[in-house]
Parts: structure tokens; sequence; C-alpha cells
């Protein structure tokens, strides 16, 4: 980290997606962030469940420099529409977002539907991060919610200087 840089903050609006019960919300709620020794926040927004009825409002992606897409790996079916939510987010963003995708609850191993080679082949035919999480048991969480924004970080900073 550069010297000169050492006083600043950003601020970044990252949004979660993905179906209903994937995980969003508890993946959240064990986030914590420390990039290279400086707090970095990031204001995450979490869709409040309207997933479910609803489709998600471009309020929700407007201003958003990056995206956690959330499946379970124990249901197929959020897997398969992954590129639904992509479309989604890329009909409403108004910016570049990174994307990371994410395959939470790991830890159902005997209930397992969604191999982890498939999900890093998706990732890669998109362009995305990949990295499966659970939010059961913590392990993962932070290195999904650091990728993504270190990656931002270092787009911004390429920008600013
Ligand atoms: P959201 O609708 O995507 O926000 O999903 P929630 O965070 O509300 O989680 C939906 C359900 O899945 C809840 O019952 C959680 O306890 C459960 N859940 C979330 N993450 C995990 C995980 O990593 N492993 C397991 N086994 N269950 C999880
Ligand atoms: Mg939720």
């Amino acid at each position: 980290m550069d010297e000169e840089d050492s006083g600043q903050d950003y601020i970044f609006k990252i949004v979660l997606i993905g179906d209903s019960a994937v995980g969003k919300s508890n993946l959240l709620a064990r986030f914590t962030i420390n990039v290279n020794g400086k707090e970095v926040k990031a204001q995450v927004w979490d869709t409040a469940g309207q997933e479910r009825f609803r489709a998600v409002t471009s309020a929700y992606y407007r201003g958003a420099v990056g995206a956690l897409v959330v499946y379970d790996v124990s249901r197929r079916h959020t897997f398969d529409r992954i590129g639904r939510w992509l479309e989604e987010l890329q009909t409403h963003s108004d910016m570049h977002v990174v994307t990371v995708l994410v395959g939470n609850k790991s830890d159902l191993r005997d209930a397992r539907e969604v191999s982890t080679d498939e999900g890093r082949a998706l990732a890669e035919a998109h362009g995305m991060f990949f990295v499966e999480t659970s939010a059961l048991d913590s392990s993962n969480v932070k290195p999904a919610f650091e990728t993504l924004v270190r990656e931002i970080y270092s787009i911004l900073r390429r920008k600013v200087s």
C-alpha cells in the first residue's frame, strides 16, 4: 500500500443476488473486511427477500460496482438460474460490475447437486471469480467478499492514478 494512499477510505456498493433461500442474508451476516491491512467499507445491499415475490428493482442495482451471484450447491435449479440473474444484472446496472459466482452451502456434502468443477466452469465462461462457501460454518465467506473488494479496489486505483 502506498504511503500517500494510507489515509483514504473507499465506499463501494455491492449487491447480493440469486434465488430465494440460497443463503445471501446469512453470507452477509458473516461478512467483515480488511484489505491489505486497510479498512475498506463496502456498502452491501441485501434483497430483503423481494426475489421471492417479484423482480428485484433497478434501484437495487443502481450504482453497484460489485455483485455476489449466489446459488445453493444442494439445489441445482438455483445454479441453472444464474444465467438469468446475470442477464438481470446486465439489464439494470449502470456501470461495469465485478462479479463473483458463489456456490453456497458447501457443508451439505451429502445433498450436493452441483459439483465444484461445474461451478468453476460456469464462472470461467462468464469471466467471473468463483468461490464455494458455507455461511453455516463461515468457511470461505471472507475470501468471497475480499476477492470482490480487492478487484474493485484495484480497478478504482487504476482509474484514479
Ligand atoms: P436468502 O433468501 O438467499 O437470503 O437465504 P438466507 O440467508 O435467508 O438462508 C436461507 C436458509 O438457508 C436459512 O434457513 C439458512 O439458515 C440456510 N443457510 C444459509 N446458508 C447456509 C449454509 O451455508 N449452509 C447451510 N446448511 N444452510 C445455510
Ligand atoms: Mg435474504
